[in-house]
C-alpha cells in the first residue's frame, strides 16, 4: 500500500472530465399533424439513457450494424456518471485464488433468493468479457505486476471478486464507452426525455415520444420529438426520485412508470437497497468501505445543539461498538438479521431512530470512537479479531481516523474536497438512505421485457434478486446492454410501415386533457407527496398498516390524477411533469408489491425489515430489546418465486412467477451445439 499518492494521480481518478459532444443531430423529418409539427427521427432502434449500460447497449449493438440511436435527459446525469461509493466496483472472476468458477459466482449473486438462476450465470459468465472490453477501451483497472486484476471483498461477497479504479469508477467507465460511441458515430440525442412508449393497434412498439426544450414553439407546444423505431432498449437507471431521503444523484427518475404506462411487465419492486450516505442535497456518496473502516466517531446532534453518543446505547462495549462500524465497510446495505446478536445493522437502526428524533447524525474523523460508559477506551489494541486483521494487513494502524483513512484511501478524502467538504477538517452529516432499486423491469435472458421489442438493461431492469454483492449492478448492466444487442442484431424485425402519425396524434391529443388549468397536481406537489410516503412508509423499516395505508394513498393520488390532469408547468418542466406522474404510477406499484408481499406474511429481507408485534426477532441493545421495531425474520418461503407487477390504466395487479432455473449439471458440448450457434437458436423466436 503505498502511503504517497502525488496529488495528480489522485486528480485524475476524482476529476473525470466526459467527451465533448457534437451538434445535435438533424431529425429525418417532421410529421404534420394539424397546427403541429413533430420533428421525427428514423432509427433501427433507440437506447433510452446514456449510463454506463444503455452506452454499452448502444455501442454493441451499432457493432453489429443496428442502425442505432442515444437519447438521454442529460448526456453525463445518472448515477453512473455522478455517483458511486468509495469504491465503485465491477464483478472479476478472474485470478481465482479459491478455487473460484462461474457457477460459484452465480451461486453468490443470487443467494439471497427471488432471482432467476440463469439470470445469474448469464451475469457470472458474462463479467469476464465485460471487464476485459472495458479494459480494452482503457478503463485503467488496477493490476498486479503479472496482469492479474487486484481485487477486495465487498457486501454479500465471500470470495473477493470486487475491483475498482477509485472513486468515479463507473463515470470512467461512461467515459471509455461514450467515447467509442462517439468514435463509432452514433446519433445522440442529449436533452432529451422519453416520455411515451407508441405502439399500432395490433401492439406493436412503433418508438417512443421524448420532450426537448430546443423543440418548444407555436408549431410544437409540447416540444415534442418522435423516435420512430420498432425497438426500443430502456437504460434510464434507477427511481432515484422515488424517496426524500436517497443517496441517488438528483434528477433520477428511471423509467419504471414509462413501463407500466405501456403494459410492460415490472418485478421485484419489494427489493432496494437502504445504507448510510450523505444526502443528494449536498454530495450523494456511499460511506462504505474505508469511510467506516476508519471508524470515526459517529454521534448526533439534537436542536438545541447538545451531542448524543446514541451507538453507546446500542453497543455493549466499546470494542464491539467500533468493530461494528468498521464491518459497515463491507456490510453497507441495511440487512434485518444484522441488527440481531450486536451485528453491524444496529447502526442503522440506531441512526434511523435518531434521525426519527429530528437530530442530525454525523462521523467525525478527528476523533475515535467514544468509549460506552463504564468501558475502557478505544484502542487498536482492542478490535474483534476480523478487524484487527483488516486493518493490521492494510497498515492502517495510525492514531486517529483521518490518518487511517489516508493512508488506506487518500482518494475519499479528495473526493468530498472536490464538494467543498473536508473531512480533515469538519464533521460530515450523513443518513440512512435508499441507494438502488434490485427489481425493475422483468426480462428474458436476452433482456427482452415482457413487450417484445422493449428491452431493459442497467438498474431499469429487475435482474437483481433480493441481495446482490456490491459491484454486481455495474457487470448486470455490461453484460445484459452486450446480450440484448445481440437479440437486437439477430432478431432485428422488420421496418415499421406507415409513419406513425395516428400514434402521435393520439398521444398528444392525451397530453393535451392531461393538462389541465386548475389541477392541484403541480410538480411541487407530486414530489413533496410522493417522497414523504417512500421515504415514511416504505425505507428500511416496514409496518404493515402503514404499507397498506400508503398503497391506498398512492393509488388514489393516480386516480386523482386521472381525473383532474396535471397542473400546467413552466414550459421547461414538462417533461418533468411528466415523470412526476410516472413515479406517481411507479410508487403505487412499489406499495402494492409490498403490501401483497407482508399480507402474505413474508418476513424481513434484503433491505428491508417488516416490523410486527408478533415477529419472531427483536433487536436486542445495551439497554435492552426495541420492541418497537420487533421483525419477522427472514424465510425462505418466498425466495423461489418473484412478484410481478402489471397495470391495465387503472389498477395494478400483482402475481407470482417461479424464479428460473439453472441446471448446474448440464454440460456444453462443442459439435453438439455449435449449430445452434451458427444457426442462431440460441436467440429464441423470430419476432412476428
Ligand atoms: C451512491 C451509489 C453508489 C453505488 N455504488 C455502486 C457500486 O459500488 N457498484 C455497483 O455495481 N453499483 C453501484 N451503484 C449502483 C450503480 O451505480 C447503478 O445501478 C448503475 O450506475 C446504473 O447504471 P444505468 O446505466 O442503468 O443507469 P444510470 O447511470 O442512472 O443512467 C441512466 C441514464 O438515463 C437517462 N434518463 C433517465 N430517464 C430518462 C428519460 N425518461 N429519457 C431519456 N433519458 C433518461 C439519464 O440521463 C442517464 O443518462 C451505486 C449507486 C449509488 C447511487
Amino acid at each position: 500500500m503505498l502511503t504517497h499518492i502525488p496529488q495528480e494521480i489522485l486528480d485524475t481518478l476524482t476529476d473525470v472530465a466526459m467527451p465533448r459532444l457534437g451538434p445535435a443531430p438533424e431529425p429525418s423529418g417532421l410529421l404534420e399533424l394539424g397546427d403541429q409539427a413533430i420533428p421525427v427521427v428514423e432509427a433501427g432502434a433507440v437506447v433510452i439513457g446514456s449510463g454506463a449500460a444503455g452506452l454499452r447497449a448502444a455501442v454493441e449493438a451499432k457493432r453489429r450494424g443496428i442502425d442505432i440511436v442515444i437519447l438521454s435527459q442529460s448526456a453525463w446525469g445518472g448515477t453512473s456518471a455522478c455517483s458511486g461509493s468509495d469504491k465503485q466496483t465491477l464483478h472479476t472472476a478472474n485470478t481465482a485464488d479459491q478455487g473460484d468458477n462461474f457457477k460459484e459466482m452465480a451461486r453468490a449473486i443470487r443467494a439471497g433468493g427471488a432471482m432467476d438462476e440463469d439470470t445469474a450465470y448469464i451475469e457470472a459468465v458474462g463479467s469476464a468479457r465485460a471487464m476485459a472490453s472495458l479494459q480494452y477501451l482503457g478503463l485503467p483497472l488496477p493490476q498486479d505486476p503479472l496482469g492479474g486484476t487486484l481485487r477486495y471483498q465487498t457486501d454479500h461477497d465471500e470470495v473477493g471478486r470486487a475491483t475498482s479504479c477509485g472513486p468515479r469508477t463507473s463515470r470512467l467507465m461512461v467515459k471509455v464507452l461514450a467515447e467509442e460511441a462517439l468514435r463509432l458515430g452514433i446519433p445522440f440525442f442529449n436533452q432529451t426525455t422519453a416520455v411515451e412508449i407508441l405502439r399500432d393497434p395490433t401492439g406493436r412498439v412503433v418508438g417512443v415520444l421524448a420532450m426537448r426544450n430546443r423543440d418548444q414553439g407555436a408549431a410544437n407546444r409540447y416540444g415534442l420529438i418522435y423516435f420512430r423505431a420498432p425497438s426500443l432498449v430502456l437504460a434510464a437507471g434507477g427511481p432515484g426520485e422515488l424517496y426524500r431521503d436517497s443517496v441517488f444523484p438528483n434528477g433520477c427518475f428511471g423509467s419504471l412508470g414509462l413501463a407500466l404506462e405501456a403494459g410492460v411487465e415490472l418485478v421485484n419492486l419489494t427489493e432496494s437497497q437502504f445504507g448510510i450516505g450523505t444526502r443528494r442535497e449536498g454530495f450523494p456518496w456511499n460511506l462504505s468501505g474505508t469511510y467506516v473502516q476508519a471508524m470515526p466517531h459517529i454521534y448526533s446532534v439534537d436542536a438545541q445543539g447538545a451531542e448524543h453518543h446514541f451507538l453507546a446505547d446500542y453497543y455493549r462495549t466499546t470494542q464491539e461498538l467500533a468493530s461494528n462500524i468498521f464491518r459497515k465497510g463491507y456490510q453497507w446495505p441495511f440487512h434485518a438479521s444484522r441488527m440481531l446478536a450486536f451485528g453491524s445493522s444496529l447502526v442503522d437502526l440506531a441512526i434511523f431512530r435518531e434521525c426519527a428524533l429530528g437530530r442530525r447524525v454525523f462521523m467525525d474523523f478527528n476523533r475515535n470512537p467514544v468509549p460506552v460508559p463504564g468501558d475502557q477506551p478505544f484502542s487498536l489494541e482492542r478490535l474483534d479479531a476480523d478487524v484487527a486483521t483488516y486493518l493490521g494487513t492494510a497498515g492502517a494502524i495510525q492514531d486517529l481516523p483521518i490518518d487511517r483513512l489516508r493512508h488506506m484511501n487518500p482518494l475519499a478524502i479528495e473526493l468530498y474536497r472536490r464538494y467543498k467538504i473536508d473531512v480533515a477538517k469538519d464533521p460530515l452529516e450523513f443518513a440512512v438512505n435508499n441507494q438502488h432499486m434490485n427489481g425493475g423491469i422483468a426480462v428474458d435472458t436476452w433482456g427482452q421485457s415482457s413487450q417484445p421489442g422493449i428491452y431493459a438493461v442497467g438498474e431499469a431492469a429487475g435482474t437483481h434478486g433480493v441481495t446482490r454483492p456490491g459491484g454486481s449492478a455495474l457487470n448486470a448492466g455490461q453484460v445484459f446492454g452486450t446480450r440484448a444487442a445481440e437479440h437486437l442484431a439477430k432478431r432485428c424485425p422488420a421496418p415499421l410501415k406507415g409513419d406513425g402519425a395516428p400514434e402521435v396524434s393520439a398521444a398528444l391529443a392525451r397530453l393535451d386533457r392531461l393538462f389541465r388549468q386548475g389541477s392541484p397536481h403541480t410538480v411541487e406537489r407530486l414530489q413533496t407527496e410522493i417522497q414523504a410516503r417512500m421515504s415514511d412508509h416504505a425505507g428500511p423499516f416496514c409496518f404493515s398498516e402503514d404499507v397498506m395505508r400508503a398503497r391506498a394513498e398512492a393509488h388514489n393520488l393516480n386516480r386523482a390524477i386521472a381525473e383532474q390532469g396535471l397542473a400546467p408547468p413552466r414550459p421547461n418542466q414538462l417533461a418533468r411533469a411528466l415523470q412526476w406522474r410516472q413515479m406517481a404510477l411507479a410508487s403505487e406499484a412499489v406499495l402494492a408489491a409490498l403490501n401483497d408481499y407482508i399480507a402474505e406474511g413474508g418476513g424481513s429481507r434484503g433491505a428491508r425489515a417488516i416490523c410486527d408485534p408478533d415477529g419472531g426477532a427483536v433487536p436486542e441493545t445495551r439497554t435492552g430489546t426495541v420492541e418497537a421495531f420487533r421483525f419477522r425474520e427472514e424465510t425462505d418461503l418466498n425466495t423461489g418465486e418473484q412478484l410481478c407487477v402489471r397495470y391495465d390504466g387503472q389498477q395494478m395487479s400483482v402475481s407470482k412467477r417461479p424464479n428460473r432455473t439453472f441446471d448446474e449439471a448440464a454440460k456444453t458440448f462443442f459439435e453438439r451445439d455449435w449449430p445452434a450457434w451458427l444457426t442462431g437458436t440460441i436467440y429464441g423466436e423470430e419476432r412476428a
